[in-house]
């Protein structure tokens, strides 16, 4: 393990192509976050680095700015960067492209389903530096050889722990025998369950571990959390009482792809325009709810976990678990969705008598001996 002996207080120091300096101030990125000031001296230096920094901290910039920078320097290798939601990708596909748009004349491109395989392939033709993909339109490409990732010299695993857990596990195996053993590889997120750590070991050489705001994974401090008691019946006609009084955007969770739509055509009937985001929806569908809410054209979106993690909307400043997640890492990254970049915001859960078993242990809390639930307590 190594350790971040190399730090900077301002991203004027550091030795960056001219035009990525010209992008970091369009984007008014002066200062670093603290991920950013322990891990990018090192990997500019083509370092291993695992950060895990809580959410809406910048681990992007982390890793993208020394991706760029190196890809700059050395025209031979290509960036490889998977990330696991097509959002996500995009997001960060966007986020390279502004940083690199003043000039820097490094090309990505975004490989991702439900867009054109044809121009994706197309794109790799004419020549990129760098693929921001989700691993199942990847695997697409690589079987049809029409990317190859022979080059791939540098690779970003952002979400690492959704990226190697169970779901993704087969595709990820598969994408690796495409990819250079000598390479530098990064991989952050906000939570790194143990389970994962050593799956996560085996991709690093000689790593940076940097882990910022302590051993264990938490929620940013700048998030107001709080839990009301319901039971499955009344959630409905609390949420409706919650919305009415809630100014700003706010981002509502939901356990299932069914439940989503029920609860999107429920808060339209009721008045409450808002958008919806599962995997069932088009591509179509899935971009413009993004960018409607973006907007704040309507400032409501129910969402599944395809929306829990990385999506970086700063105005989002409520976030309400109207069914709890499965796992104290999915809350840390749904309530994630606001307070971001330094901003405040608010999460509230929704808990029902069937929820208790597991809402202790998505809280980080011990469970009384004896639960005694109140579901009609007055605030
Ligand atoms: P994370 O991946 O850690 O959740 P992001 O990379 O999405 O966080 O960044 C969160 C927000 O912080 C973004 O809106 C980004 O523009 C902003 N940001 C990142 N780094 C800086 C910086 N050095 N200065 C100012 N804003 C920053
Ligand atoms: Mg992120």
């Amino acid at each position: 393990m190594e350790m971040a002996d190399e730090t900077f207080q301002r991203f004027s120091e550091l030795d960056l192509p001219e035009a990525l300096h010209r992008g970091l101030e369009k984007m008014k990125f002066t200062e670093p976050t603290p991920v950013q000031a322990a891990t990018i001296p090192t990997a500019l230096k083509g370092k291993d680095v695992m950060g895990i920094a809580q959410t809406g901290t910048g681990k992007t910039a982390a890793f993208g700015i020394p991706m760029l920078t190196r890809l700059h320097d050395d025209r031979y290798p290509i960036g490889l960067v998977l990330a696991p939601t097509r959002e996500l990708a995009a997001q960060i596909h966007k986020v390279l492209e502004q940083m690199a748009g003043q000039g820097l004349k490094i090309n990505g491109s975004l490989v991702v389903g439900g867009e054109s395989f044809r121009k994706q392939s197309n794109q790799y033709d004419r020549g990129i530096d760098y693929i921001v993909a989700t691993p199942g339109r990847l695997i697409d490409h690589l079987r049809q050889k029409s990317v190859s990732l022979e080059r791939a010299e540098i690779l970003v695993l952002d979400e690492v722990d959704r990226i190697l857990d169970m779901g993704f596990a087969p595709q990820i195996e598969e994408i690796m025998r495409h990819v250079p053993k000598k390479r530098q590889t990064m991989l952050f997120s906000a939570t790194l369950p143990p389970e994962i750590q050593n799956l996560a070991a085996r991709f690093l050489h000689h790593p940076l571990h940097v882990s910022i705001g302590g051993p264990v994974a938490k929620p940013v401090d700048q998030i107001e959390e709080q839990t009301v008691e319901t039971t499955a019946a009344a959630k409905q006609g609390l949420l409706i009482k919650h919305l009415q009084e809630k100014k700003g955007k706010v981002l509502i969770f939901v356990k299932t792809k069914d439940r989503c739509e029920i609860l999107f055509k429920v808060l339209n009937r009721e008045g409450f325009g808002c958008v919806r985001l599962h995997g069932d929806c088009s591509q179509g569908e899935r971009k413009k709810a993004l960018e409607d809410f973006k907007q704040g054209r309507p400032a409501i979106m129910v969402a599944t976990d395809l929306a829990g993690r990385g999506i970086d909307i700063v105005d989002i400043e409520h976030v309400i678990n109207y069914d709890l997640p499965h796992s104290r890492e999915d809350y840390i990254h749904r309530i994630g969705r606001t307070a971001r970049a330094g901003r405040s915001g608010t999460a509230l859960n929704f808990l029902t008598p069937g929820d208790i078993d597991g809402y202790y242990a998505i809280m980080n809390k011990k469970a009384p001996k004896r639960v005694v639930f109140r579901s009609h307590r007055k605030r």
